[in-house]
C-alpha cells in the first residue's frame, strides 16, 4: 500500500465528520449557513484528496477534463443558486437532485463493463443504476411540474396498475441480470436503464403538482441511496456516509412533511392532491357572511393593541412581502406593541420556507415561534394578522371529520380577540378547500396583494 492511501482514508473520514456536523447545524436557522459551509468544505476535501492522493495513474487529459467539469459545475451552480427566487427553491432543489441521481446512474453505467460480475457487486451497481435513474427522470418531471412546463395533471388510465407492472418489470429484469447466466451483457444494462427512466417518469407524472415538495424530498432520499451504493462499489467511505445521510435525511423529511399535513405517504403518491391549479383556485363557495376591514381601521386596531401575532403563509412568499411585514413589526414594537410570528411546519411550499423568507428581511429569530409554542398564546392576543396563509389556519382541520385536512395540526388563530386575514380573493389555498375561519364573526378580511396592502398599512401606522 502506498503512503497516500492512509492519508486518503483520513481525508474521507474528515469529510464524513463534516457532513454529520454540517447536517446537525442545519437544523437551526442560526447555524444553518455555517453548517452548509462546513459540509461544502468537507466535500472539497474529499474531492481534492481523490484527485491528488489516489494510486491510479490518470492521464493528463482526463485530469484536465475533470477540472473543466468541476469549473463548469461550480460556476453554473453558484450563479443559479445566487439568482434563484425563494419561491423557486423547490424546483432548483429538484434540478440539483436530478443531477445527483444522474451521476449515480452514470457511475454504474461506466463501471459495469469493468467490474467482476459476481452477486455482491452486481447488486450494488444495478441498485445504483436503477435508483439513480428513477431519481433523475422523476426529478426532471417534478422540475417541469413546478416551473409550469408541465402544468396539467396527467391521468394515465389505471396508473396504479401500470406503475406497479413497470416497477415489477424493473425489479425482475435486474434480478434476472444478477442471477441468470448470460443476461448480464452491456445491452441488458441499457435496457434496465431505459426501464428505470420510464418508471421514474410514470412514478411522478400522476402526482399532484402541489405535492411536489414531498415527492422531491422522497426522490432526494433515493439519490442519497444511489450514491451510497456508489460508495460500496468504490469502497469510498465519504461517498457512503454522504449517501446514507442524504438518504436518511430525505426519508425523515418526507415523513415529517406527511405527518405535519396529516396525510400518509401513500395518499401523496396516489392521491393527486392539489393536483391542478384549478383545484387550488376553487373553493370559497361555502357561503356565510364575510366582513372586511379598511387599512386605516386596521392601522388603528393594531397600533392600540398590546399583542399582535403575524401568521405568514405561501401568499407572503408569492407577494415578496417579507420586508414590509418586518417594517410593520418594527413600527408596532416602537409603539410598545408586542409582536411575534407564528410558524406552521408546512406553511409555504417547502420545509422552513417561512423561516428562510423572514430571515431574508432580518427578522430576529427570537420572534419566530413554532406552532406548539404559540398556540397557547392566541387566547391572550389582541390581533392575529394572517398574511397569505390559508390551510395552516383552517379550523376545519379540527372540527370537520369530512375535511381532507382533518387531523392536520393548525395554528389556532380563532382563539384570538381579532383575526385579520390578508389574501387577494376568497380562493382556496393548496388543499383546494374552503376555510370557515373567513366566516367567523371575529374575522375581518383585508383583500389585496400582500405587498401593496401591507405597504399601505405601514404608511398608515406611521401617520398615526
Ligand atoms: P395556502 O396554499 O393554504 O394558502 C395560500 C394563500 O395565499 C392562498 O389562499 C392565496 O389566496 C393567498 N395568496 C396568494 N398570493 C397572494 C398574494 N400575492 N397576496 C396575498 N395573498 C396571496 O398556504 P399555507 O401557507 O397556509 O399552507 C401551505 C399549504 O401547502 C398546506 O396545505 C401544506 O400542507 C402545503 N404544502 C406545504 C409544504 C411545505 O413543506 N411547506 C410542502 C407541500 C405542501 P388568494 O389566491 O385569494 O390570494
Amino acid at each position: 500500500m502506498s503512503l497516500n492511501l492512509p492519508l486518503l482514508e483520513i481525508a474521507y473520514l474528515i469529510a464524513s465528520v463534516t457532513f454529520v456536523v454540517g447536517l446537525k447545524m442545519m437544523s437551526n436557522p442560526k447555524t444553518a449557513r455555517k453548517g452548509n459551509l462546513i459540509g461544502a468544505f468537507g466535500m472539497s476535501v474529499a474531492i481534492l484528496a481523490t484527485l491528488t492522493l489516489h494510486d491510479h495513474q490518470v492521464p493528463a487529459l482526463i485530469y484536465g477534463l475533470i477540472l473543466l467539469a468541476i469549473l463548469v459545475g461550480t460556476v453554473a451552480g453558484w450563479v443559479t443558486a445566487r439568482k434563484v427566487a425563494m419561491t423557486k427553491m423547490p424546483e432548483l432543489v429538484s434540478l440539483f437532485n436530478g443531477m445527483g441521481g444522474a451521476c449515480a446512474a452514470l457511475i454504474s453505467l461506466i463501471e459495469y463493463p469493468h467490474m467482476a460480475h459476481e452477486t455482491g457487486s452486481m447488486l450494488s451497481v444495478l441498485a445504483g443504476l436503477v435508483i439513480g435513474s428513477v431519481s433523475f427522470s422523476g426529478s426532471m418531471i417534478a422540475y417541469m411540474k413546478l416551473n409550469g412546463t408541465m402544468n396539467k395533471a396527467i391521468r394515465i388510465p389505471a396508473y396504479n396498475i401500470v406503475n406497479t407492472v413497470v416497477m415489477a418489470t424493473v425489479l425482475i429484469f435486474a434480478a434476472v441480470m444478477v442471477f441468470v447466466n448470460g443476461f448480464d451483457t452491456t445491452l441488458h444494462v441499457y435496457i434496465l436503464l431505459a426501464l428505470a427512466l420510464i418508471y421514474g417518469i410514470l412514478f411522478v407524472i400522476p402526482i399532484g403538482g402541489a405535492d411536489m415538495p414531498v415527492v422531491i424530498s422522497l426522490l432526494n432520499s433515493f439519490t442519497g441511496l444511489a450514491a451510497a451504493f456508489g460508495g460500496f462499489l468504490y469502497d469510498n467511505k465519504a461517498m457512503l456516509t454522504g449517501g446514507i445521510l442524504v438518504g436518511s435525511a430525505g426519508t425523515l423529511l418526507t415523513l415529517v412533511m406527511c405527518k405535519a399535513m396529516n396525510r400518509p405517504l401513500s395518499n401523496v403518491i396516489f392521491g393527486a392532491f392539489g393536483g391542478s391549479s384549478s383545484s387550488a383556485a376553487g373553493g370559497g363557495t361555502e357561503g356565510g357572511t364575510v366582513k372586511d376591514i379598511s387599512v386605516p381601521d386596521l392601522a388603528v386596531l393594531m397600533n392600540y393593541s398590546k399583542k399582535v401575532i403575524i401568521v405568514p403563509g405561501y401568499g407572503l412568499a408569492v407577494a415578496q412581502a417579507q420586508h414590509v411585514i418586518h417594517e410593520i413589526e418594527e413600527l408596532l414594537e416602537s409603539r410598545g406593541v408586542e409582536v411575534k410570528y407564528a410558524i406552521h411546519p408546512v406553511a409555504g411550499r417547502m420545509p422552513g420556507h417561512m423561516n428562510v423568507l423572514l430571515a431574508e428581511s432580518n427578522v430576529d429569530y427570537s420572534k419566530l415561534a413554532e406552532m406548539e409554542e404559540i398556540n397557547p398564546e392566541f387566547p391572550s392576543t389582541d390581533v392575529v394578522l394572517v398574511v397569505g396563509a390559508n390551510d395552516v389556519v383552517n379550523p376545519a382541520a379540527k372540527t370537520d371529520p369530512s375535511s381532507p385536512i382533518f387531523g392536520m395540526p393548525i395554528l389556532e388563530v380563532d382563539n384570538a380577540a381579532h383575526v385579520i386575514v390578508n389574501k387577494r380573493s376568497m380562493n382556496a389555498g393548496y388543499a383546494g378547500i374552503d376555510n370557515p375561519l373567513f366566516y367567523d364573526p371575529k374575522t375581518s378580511m383585508l383583500f389585496g396583494d400582500a405587498k401593496s396592502v401591507l405597504t399601505a398599512l405601514a404608511a398608515e401606522i406611521k401617520s398615526l
